[in-house]
């Protein structure tokens, strides 16, 4: 079961949980479980026009890599489960694909060939 209407508060009482609407109705139930799901904030990309669900949510390759060349997006801002495990595991491979598309050997002697990153 669903609840409609605006919440005005919870309560606990005999290991239950009772929902009180800003109507005046109220629902008790034995288990809660709040909705996953956030409004990210990717208005600023507009100009970019990364590909994008209709949740505003940004929408990746396999590497976390956007429909931008060099635009890399992971966690809650990109679809998929809103997790802390789930925004880590993505952010370590957008990563390593940036590392692998870096220039190799820094600070060797490449470095006199490497781009300039300016
Ligand atoms: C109430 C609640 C409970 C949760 N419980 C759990 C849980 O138990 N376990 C779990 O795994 N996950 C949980 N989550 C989900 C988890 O918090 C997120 O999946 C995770 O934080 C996503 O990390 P993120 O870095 O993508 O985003 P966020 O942690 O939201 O970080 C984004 C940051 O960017 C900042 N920001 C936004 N817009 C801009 C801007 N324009 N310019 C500069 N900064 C900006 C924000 O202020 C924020 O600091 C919960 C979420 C909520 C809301």
């Amino acid at each position: 079961m669903s609840i409609s209407g605006v919440l005005d508060r919870l309560s606990f009482t005999d290991g239950a949980c009772t929902v009180h609407t800003c109507d005046g109705h109220s629902q008790r139930f034995d288990t809660m479980y709040p909705v996953l799901g956030c409004t990210p904030s990717t208005g600023f990309l507009a100009a970019l026009q990364p590909s994008r669900d209709e949740n505003g949510q940004l929408i990746p390759d396999a590497a976390m890599e956007t429909s931008v060349p060099g635009l890399f997006a992971a966690g809650d801002v990109v679809v998929g489960l809103n997790q802390i495990s789930v925004a880590v595991g993505q952010a370590a491979i957008a990563a390593t694909r940036i590392h692998h598309r870096l220039p190799c050997n820094l600070r060797g002697a490449a470095v006199a060939t490497a781009p300039s990153f300016r």
